[in-house]
């Protein structure tokens, strides 16, 4: 339904009391004073018979009759007023305004009629012999007892109403004036009482938006300044609580985008109601792709929607693990979940802490391969020494030419067994010394340790007829560790000496390029297929155990260089064509 406005339920009823009143006085009013007016007329006309009155009855005891009728014309004249005399019968016998022998018999006015019962009774009516209106009062003429005649004074009603017109105008003009003033005091009025409550509900929508530092002034009555304080009052309670509100909210939000853990609510149809950043970095979204969407939407996880759905079944914190494919592959979370209770005690949603431990998982999925990839490693040559030993202790011992072969093989893998062992050490020294960044630096030419590397693969190289040469600008000088950087490229050189063909040509040169400083290992050998280069730096990854060679390396070898180029700060890259040979750099930072 449509509600009026106060100021138009009050003003329009206003106004129409304000109207009938003027209107029910207005009429009153000009029916009295026309009243009082033809009554004062027609005391006056009957005044005026009554002076009259002893001259008419001179002329008429005189039977003077043409002079009667002369009086009458010219008095009427002086005193504007029509005199008509008559005698008992009606007959006329003068009259101002016209011949009395052409006027009819007057026994049938009311006037008259009243006049011979001794009765005075004013009359308006339609004057046939003047063709006007008329008021008439009409008077007996007696001598002693009888009436002998009447004599009527008139007077034309037009002329009587032009002035009462005039009063009427005025009356009207007045009560026009009245009515205008009421209406603008109505108005004003009805606008005293509306605008106070208008101006509260402006006052209270401004609250409704927020804007509750305002202040309702109080202003019309006393009812609507005690509400308009209540409001008041109303706006700073609410004032205080939603500023307390909105204090403890930025905190929290505070608290929950500074979190690295992610943070998610989810509502009863399980929609995301919200999410921190970190949680929407960790499900690798951004938090307005996923506000307001259905978890199924975002992670398709089975895990995940069982474990929501267990959160929101009981009322006891709950926690998983949950593997999620997401862009970048498969990530491991740790899942914190409890259940959320409205202030009625119905449950209204649910909020999950996570954790990314993807890394943790990773890590020890690589100590887990490293501890078996050791212990095979170690195992292989152990259990062949063992066997060798246990055949000698059986009586080959008494053979001297098998023993003598036993001992060399058994020789051998302990020397395999000691090179292990001494990258394994080497491998978690320099891990760990880089780790802690206690690696000792320092600014020297890079030709030195590079000529030592050359110098030490110097032997092998010449049994397989493989000439090794090296281009390094004396002055080219970089932030290292001697031995270290010395010891990266001897397996370098090993590998590229081990995997390349009798007679061919191996090259080391180091060159500063686009800052950095590259040191390149050349060899014309067996390159390295696609496949495997992404693992060639992993711990105990070896290419192809049947292809020869490799059989003696540990696999420890690229992974050892692989270190020591990281702790100088740098990195290593690999090129190789099958069959065509490879080409491993180091890539230092020049102003490290
Ligand atoms: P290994 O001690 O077995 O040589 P590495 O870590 O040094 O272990 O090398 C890993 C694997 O990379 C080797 O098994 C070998 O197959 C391959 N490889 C390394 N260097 C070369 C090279 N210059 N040419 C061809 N293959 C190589």
């Amino acid at each position: 339904m449509h509600n009026k406005k106060l100021i138009w339920q009050i003003y329009p009823a206003n106004l129409l009391i304000i109207l009938l009143a003027v209107v029910i006085v207005t009429w009153y009013g000009t029916m009295t004073i026309r009243e009082f007016h033809h009554q004062q007329i027609a005391d006056n006309l009957e005044a005026r018979a009554v002076l009259l009155k002893g001259q008419v009855l001179a002329y008429i005891s005189n039977n003077d009759f043409t002079g009667l009728n002369q009086f009458c014309i010219e008095t009427g004249k002086r005193i504007a007023t029509r005199i008509t005399v008559t005698n008992a019968a009606g007959s006329v016998w003068a009259d101002s305004e016209e011949d009395p022998s052409k006027m009819e018999n007057h026994a049938d006015r009311p006037e008259i009629m009243a006049a011979l019962t001794r009765r005075i009774e004013p009359t308006i009516r339609f004057s046939t012999t003047l063709q006007t209106s008329m008021m008439y009062v009409a008077i007996p003429l007696t001598n002693e007892d009888d009436t002998i005649g009447i004599l009527r004074t008139a007077m034309e009603v037009a002329a009587i109403n032009r002035t009462l017109e005039g009063i009427h105008t005025r009356i009207g003009f007045t009560a026009f004036l009245a009515a205008l003033l009421a209406a603008l005091v109505s108005w004003g009025i009805a606008r005293r009482i509306s605008r106070p409550l208008e101006e509260m509900r402006l006052g209270a929508e401004k609250f409704a938006q927020g804007d509750l530092s305002r202040q309702l002034v109080l202003q019309g009555s006393e009812e609507t300044a005690d509400l308009a304080r209540a409001m008041n009052h109303m706006a700073r309670e609410l004032d205080t609580r939603i500023r307390t509100i909105m204090n403890q909210r930025n905190e929290l939000e505070a608290v929950f985008s500074s979190m690295v853990e992610g943070v998610m609510i989810v509502d009863k149809n399980e929609r995301f109601l919200s999410i921190n950043k970190a949680g929407a970095r960790l499900l690798r979204r951004e938090p307005e792709e996923i506000t307001g969407k259905n978890i199924i939407e975002i992670v398709r996880n089975r895990d995940l929607l069982e474990f929501v759905h267990q959160t929101f079944e009981t009322s006891i914190p709950m926690e998983s693990e949950v593997t999620l494919q997401l862009p970048g592959g498969e990530f491991f979370f740790q899942i914190h979940g409890v259940r959320l209770h409205s202030q009625s005690g119905r449950i209204s949603g649910s909020l999950f802490v996570f954790n990314d431990i993807t890394k943790i998982r990773r890590l020890e999925q690589v100590r887990r391969d490293f501890v078996a990839n050791v212990s095979h490693e170690l195992r292989t040559p152990l259990t062949a020494i063992k066997g060798f030993v246990e055949t000698l202790l059986e009586g080959a011992i008494n053979e001297p030419d098998d023993a003598a072969n036993f001992l060399q093989i058994v020789a051998k893998k302990t020397d395999r067994l000691n090179g292990l062992v001494d990258d394994l050490l080497a491998l978690s020294r320099i891990e760990q010394q880089s780790e802690n960044k206690n690696i000792p630096l320092e600014k020297e030419p890079l030709v030195f340790p590079l000529k030592a590397a050359m110098l030490t693969c110097q032997d092998s190289a010449k049994n397989k007829e493989i000439t090794l040469e090296l281009s390094c600008p004396d002055d080219l000088v970089a932030s290292i560790n001697g031995p270290l950087l010395e010891q990266a490229v001897v397996n370098l050189l090993e590998n590229a000496v081990k995997y390349s063909p009798q007679g061919t040509k191996v090259e080391v040169e180091a060159q500063k390029f686009d800052n950095m400083v590259h040191i390149n290992v050349k060899d014309n050998g067996a390159g390295i297929s696609a496949i495997h280069l992404p693992r060639i730096f992993e711990r105990f990854y070896r290419v192809d155990e049947a292809r020869g060679g490799s059989k003696d390396g540990t696999g420890l070898g690229l992974a050892i260089v692989k270190h020591i180029a990281q702790a100088h700060g740098g990195d290593i890259k690999v090129q190789s064509t099958l069959e065509q040979g490879s080409v491993f750099s180091i890539r230092l930072p020049a102003n490290y």
